[in-house]
């Protein structure tokens, strides 16, 4: 079964569900509850989660449900991909004192082992429990919300596609090509399918312009499926007890400090000790920004004057970070033009030395780009990943963007795995990246229709701890 095929299996197994009584909508954009968050009323499963955290699963952070060891790749159907025992749908709210330190296989908190086929996550699931849970279909609507200029607007460009359809012919193929181009989907991407379709059409003797735009999704739904089966989408993290450094890399404004902030939030959340290095010692204001989220995420940080070398700054955090074990180390870079050799050689130094100290680290790279500039993201992508040893991709301010399509081209394309993806400005609005989520919200209309998501709508703020 291809990837389109078991996302629409998946998704339409969505049971209906009430919309729960809405609990104070709007989440701050200013963290200033950051540490105080456990004030929103807890859901037992919360409650379960926040337990749980205390338990420290270095792997599992960040999204909201750390009530499970989070894989990236934890489909929405798929809470329970690990193996972990779902914290049991009701447990009563009240925290047990110490809930017996199980001796838990523990969580091998060094690499979080990979799952990364997408087919794995699905099909292991039981699908009854696939679907249930709140959590889980708010982290679908945040998808599906995060999500929707992007389908529209591909909704749309198919719309047109199709309005001045008369025939399947190649005028009709050079259109599909085009469309998916405008689309983001990435070039070779748009030639494949088009060729694919040409062949299909034929096989198949598609002529309906529903079968023929259902054929075109499946096809691209199960082109990202295949490309990405070799793709580790995990955050790697040190095995408990050492200190992990994940370096943030990218240009000006795609959205590193932020990303930094949200995430530094949603560790600190979850029981890690934190500390930020201001390493952007070139553009002005960035220092105070990342003090900035270091206040409101209750997270020290590490800085020096503006203009100063950054490999020192780095230096006296990993050393800070060493002598008063942290568990995590985020790193800012100045935001570099990926051309801007003087830059990169900067941005080497700063990873040397960070190895130099911490053999095994920087665990991750994360290249932040900015999901609104569509192919020109993936041109810096190809640049920096030429220079420097990216393992992954923070794709941001996909909520603004009509470009989500560009997932595909950095898969297809690119070969670098989208590790967390921007969907909003709140704090939790940035997740783990959930590739099936993510294909679903940006062709739901089209895999299942005009379906039952509408009825899962739960209230964001449920998922939020
Ligand atoms: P940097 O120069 O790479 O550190 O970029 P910043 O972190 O300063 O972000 C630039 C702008 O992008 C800021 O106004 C952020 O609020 C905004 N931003 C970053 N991530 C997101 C996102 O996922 N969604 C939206 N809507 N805005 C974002």
């Amino acid at each position: 079964m291809g990837l389109f095929d078991r996302i629409k299996k998946a998704f339409s197994a969505e049971p209906e569900k009430e919309t729960p009584v809405e609990q104070d909508q709007a989440i701050p954009e200013t963290p200033v509850e950051s540490d105080a968050t456990p004030v929103e009323s807890q859901t037992p499963a919360e409650t379960a989660a926040a337990e749980k955290t205390e338990t420290d699963e270095p792997a599992s952070l960040a999204t909201e449900d750390d009530s499970e060891t989070v894989s990236p790749l934890d489909t929405p159907t798929a809470a329970p991909v690990n193996s972990e025992p779902e914290p049991e749908p009701e447990p009563e709210p009240e925290p047990e004192p110490e809930p017996e330190p199980e001796p838990e296989p523990e969580p091998e908190p060094v690499e979080a082992s990979a799952v990364t086929e997408e087919s794995d996550a699905i099909e292991e699931v039981p699908e009854t429990e696939a679907v249930t849970g709140d959590m889980q279909a708010a982290e679908t609507k945040k998808y599906d919300d995060g999500l929707e200029k992007s389908r529209l607007t591909f909704g749309q460009r198919l719309n047109a596609l199709f309005a001045n359809f008369r025939s399947v012919d190649e005028a009709f193929f050079d259109d599909v090509e085009e469309m998916l181009i405008e689309a983001d989907v990435g070039y070779e991407t748009a030639m494949k399918i088009a060729d694919e379709l040409r062949d299909e059409v034929k096989l198949r003797n598609v002529k309906k312009p529903e079968a023929v735009s259902q054929a075109i999704v499946e096809k691209l739904v199960d082109l990202y499926g295949q490309e990405g089966q070799a793709e580790d989408n995990q955050l790697h993290f040190a095995p408990q007890g050492e200190l992990t450094v994940f370096l943030f890399v990218g240009v000006n404004g795609a959205g590193k400090t932020t990303s930094i902030g949200k995430f530094a939030h949603q560790l600190e959340k979850a029981g890690k000790k934190v500390l930020l290095a201001a390493g952007d010692t070139f553009r002005a204001g960035a220092i105070e920004q990342l003090q900035e989220w270091g206040r409101r995420d209750n997270v020290p940080v590490v800085a020096s004057a503006a203009g100063s070398d950054p490999a020192s700054v780095v230096y006296d955090a990993v050393k800070r970070a060493k002598e008063e074990q942290f568990d995590i180390l985020l790193v800012d870079t100045a935001g570099r033009l990926q051309n801007n050799v003087n830059l990169m050689k900067e941005l080497e130094k700063v990873k040397r030395i960070i190895t130099r100290e911490v053999p095994a680290a920087p665990q991750e790279v994360l290249l932040v780009l900015d999901a609104t500039t569509g192919q020109n993201a993936l041109v810096q992508a190809k640049q920096f990943k030429q220079m420097t040893d990216v393992t992954g991709i923070i794709l941001t301010k996909l909520d603004g963007s009509a470009k989500g399509g560009i997932v595909l081209a950095v898969r297809t394309e690119l070969h670098l795995p989208v590790k967390m993806v921007g969907l909003g400005e709140q704090m939790n609005d940035l997740q783990l990246f959930d590739p099936n989520r993510f294909v679903y919200g940006l062709f739901k209309d089209i895999i299942v229709g005009d379906g039952p998501q509408k009825t899962t709508d739960t209230d964001v703020s449920q998922a939020i701890k």
